[in-house]
């Protein structure tokens, strides 16, 4: 078996769905992915995304999973399906703007900090349930709050990992049954890497961003 069907069954098993991290992968390398029947692909840089999106099939749904600076939000703004990493109000502001212009909706997902390296962006547990409850009182009309997402630690201590993802967990678990009880939309708990995405899965992950093992081959 292919590891991408490895993966994206494992995923499916446990109710999540596989997001091919094709980040620094040339197009024939994503193409062979895509002729597996993979459709979720994310990049981390937006000019790596719109390179991209630009030459491959109309029907890839593109993610952005790295840091994504306010003055660049314009440039995706046409197809983006989802951006996982909305670390501040004044972004998803931006991401409300421009999805407007566009009389298109984008699912955003906040990021949750919670690894130890100071240099992981994101917010605290405290701001991102500030933050998700200043949306619920005060929605953004193009703009669907479709979960959290967020990276653990980089280690191989997998009960440090386990005990980051059901951190997690729980808060994802917290506003969807409090803040967000009415908005299935809020659905979404983006967790696990090639490293660590089978503890995510274990501790409630929906979907998996997966890079190096899909692309190994
Ligand atoms: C690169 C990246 C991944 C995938 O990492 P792999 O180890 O290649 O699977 C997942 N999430 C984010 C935010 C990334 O930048």
């Amino acid at each position: 078996m292919s590891a991408f069907h490895q993966i994206s069954n494992e995923a499916a098993k446990a109710g999540a769905q596989l997001v091919a991290v094709s980040k620094t992968r040339p197009n024939e390398a994503v193409m062979q992915i895509y002729n597996q029947g993979q459709r979720l692909f994310a990049e981390n840089r937006v000019q790596d995304l719109l390179d991209k999106a630009a030459v491959l099939p109309n029907d890839i749904q593109w993610h952005l999973i790295g840091h994504l600076q306010t003055n660049k939000v314009k440039y995706i703004a046409p197809f983006i399906a989802m951006i996982h990493a909305i670390d501040s109000w004044k972004l998803l502001e931006e991401c409300q703007r421009q999805a407007a212009k566009h009389q298109r909706n984008i699912r955003c997902l906040l990021q949750l900090h919670i690894a130890e390296e100071t240099t992981k962006f994101g917010f605290s547990k405290e701001e991102l349930i500030e933050v998700a409850s200043k949306f619920a009182a005060q929605p953004m009309p193009n703009i669907i709050l479709a979960g959290i997402m967020t990276m653990a630690t980089n280690t191989n201590d997998t009960q440090k990992i386990s005990s980051e993802f059901e951190t997690a967990h729980q808060l994802f678990l917290e506003l969807k049954n409090k803040v967000f009880h009415q908005q299935p939309e809020f659905c979404e708990l983006s967790m696990g890497m090639s490293s660590d995405y089978r503890i995510a899965l274990q501790h409630g992950a929906t979907l998996i961003r997966v890079g190096s093992l899909l692309f190994q081959e």
